[in-house]
């Protein structure tokens, strides 16, 4: 069998996977991904965090085909939860890291959500192989150094690269291979159940693109409205209470659907989906867990592969593409030199434990019922450690925005300082200022102004930016344009 070389190869195309795939690309390398299924394919998961938005899929060169595509924007999430009887909502916008133009992110129907990110990947110049399941690892001593996959034809092949990421979601067995246990919490061990209705209520505008959730007793639901009239609807059930979600699932979500009068009133007057794709009622063990190691020489875990925390606060798909651009930023830096592999994984797991962390703390306080929102918001400030009020912390954390990554929050203000620059320099060409000079009139002296404009505002958005630390004691800190670390030197 003759073997294929690539830099880096890749098992999965769900966002972690295409993602990482994508931006290694960018840079030059060469990398294979390897997915099992022909997309589009199903996945759950459909509601999306700013830092996914605003700062991955920036980076990826997809915002303005995800703002094109007709997703419903969320623009916060309404919950009905703790022990305030009414819902309480929050919008994002009221951080400072999501003003303006970013502060929103989108409910996605993940057939064609995942499809807009692997399509990029092809663009970018990965190699992807649909169908393509990955069998096993190959090893040489300690590191790993390929893929065994059978390919779309049914023929065993092998691969070897420099790096092999495991992105193939929580389903596949591939993520053993990096050594050390899964840990499961004690305390996330829930269970879902869930369908697609259409002619579902709304909430009111401008929030009528939040997601709802609703505590019950029996544990809670998601309502996320996936285009004007379908919506997705999942009860999300204790490990106690499983026997609930057991035999006919329609009697099952009627049942609990009936037990929460807020759910029910949204549903009055709508459909279940019952052909295509959605017509299906899905049941899915949402325990979470942690595995004892991201990362072994030349293999890494990203996405649910590595780890997986409680859906509430939708932030599975931030979790695998954020863990995604780590390692990518990691991989980058080995390949061209500027990093040993040590160095730059443990930078990556170290983050990556950071963020998974955070998530994890807080989500075990928002569990308790007794308690109402502001109790939350003071303890995401206590989680997150950070500077801002308690509210701006709770939406900075569940905004995916709390390690304070400028990738993940800048965009919004170079975006506006760039149009800001531009209008004043059209502003002198174009004679219309008090100041004009007669030589801007000239198209070519006007071009090569904006051309040196945009120079200076890099410059002016380098010194005006605040400077990054690292988010460790002596760790690194990440390159300009995102993708790989650097060492850190103090002033
Ligand atoms: P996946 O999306 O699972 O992609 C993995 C890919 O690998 C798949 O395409 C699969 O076909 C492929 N694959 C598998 N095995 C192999 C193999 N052997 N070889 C090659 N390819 C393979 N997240 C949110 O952000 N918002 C939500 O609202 C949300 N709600 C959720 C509700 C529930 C009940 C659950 C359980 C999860 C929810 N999540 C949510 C989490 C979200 O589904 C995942 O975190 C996210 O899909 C992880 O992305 P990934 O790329 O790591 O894996």
């Amino acid at each position: 069998m003759s073997v294929e070389d690539f830099d880096v190869v890749v098992a999965g195309g769900g966002p972690a996977g295409s993602t990482v795939a994508t931006l290694v690309a960018m840079q030059g390398h060469r990398v294979l991904l390897l997915e099992k299924e022909v997309f589009p394919r199903y996945q759950i998961g459909e509601s999306l965090l700013p830092a996914t938005v605003h700062g991955v899929c920036r980076m990826l060169g997809i915002t303005d085909e995800l703002a094109n595509a007709g997703f419903p924007v969320k623009r916060g999430g309404t919950f009905r939860w703790g022990a305030r009887p009414e819902p309480w909502t929050f919008h994002f916008g009221i951080s400072a890291k999501m003003a303006g133009s970013t502060s929103h992110a989108y409910q996605v129907e993940r057939a064609r959500f995942d499809e807009i990110l692997l399509n990029n990947a092809k663009r970018k110049g990965v190699v992807v192989r649909e169908g393509s399941p990955v069998t096993d690892v190959v090893e040489d001593g300690e590191r790993v150094t390929g893929l065994r996959y059978t390919d779309a034809d049914g023929n065993e092949r092998e691969v070897s690269a420099r790096f092999v990421i495991d992105a193939s979601g929580n389903k596949s067995r591939l993520y053993s291979k990096v050594g050390g246990s899964r840990n499961y919490s004690e305390f996330f061990r829930s269970l879902a159940l869930f369908g697609y209705f259409e002619g579902g209520k709304r909430l009111p505008a401008p929030v009528s693109g939040n997601i709802l959730s609703v505590a019950f007793d029996s544990g809670w639901f998601w309502y996320i409205p996936l285009s004007d009239t379908l919506t997705s609807v999942g009860a999300v059930v204790r490990r106690e209470d499983a026997e609930k979600i057991q035999g006919d699932r329609e009697k099952a979500l009627n049942a609990l659907i009936a037990e929460c009068p807020l759910i029910s009133e949204y549903l009055a007057n709508a459909t279940r989906v019952t052909t295509g794709k959605y017509g299906e009622l899905r049941v899915r063990k949402d325990y979470s867990y942690q595995q004892e190691t991201y990362w072994r020489p030349g293999m890494i875990l990203i996405g649910d592969a590595a780890c997986f925390v409680d859906p509430v606060f939708s932030s599975g798909v931030h979790l695998a593409t954020y863990s995604a651009l780590l390692a990518a930023r990691s991989i980058n830096s080995v390949l061209a030199g500027d990093l040993d592999e040590k160095t730059a994984l443990n930078e990556f797991e170290m983050r990556y434990r950071r963020e998974y962390g955070v998530f994890y703390e807080f989500l075990v306080s928002f569990y308790q019922m007794n308690v109402n929102e502001e109790s939350y918001f003071w303890q995401a400030k206590k989680v997150t450690q950070n500077q801002s009020t308690d509210i701006e912390s709770f939406v900075e954390l569940i905004g995916g925005v709390s390690s304070g990554e400028t990738a993940l929050t800048a965009a919004d203000r170079i975006a506006a300082r760039s149009a800001e620059f531009a209008a004043a320099v059209d502003q002198m060409a174009s004679g219309d200022g008090d100041n004009m000079v007669p030589m801007f009139k000239s198209t070519v002296v006007k071009q090569a102004m904006q051309e040196a404009g945009q120079v200076q505002m890099k410059a002016l958005l380098g010194e005006d930016a605040e400077p990054e630390l690292p988010l460790f004691p002596g760790g690194l800190v990440t390159s300009p344009d995102g993708m790989k670390w650097l060492p850190h030197h103090p002033a």
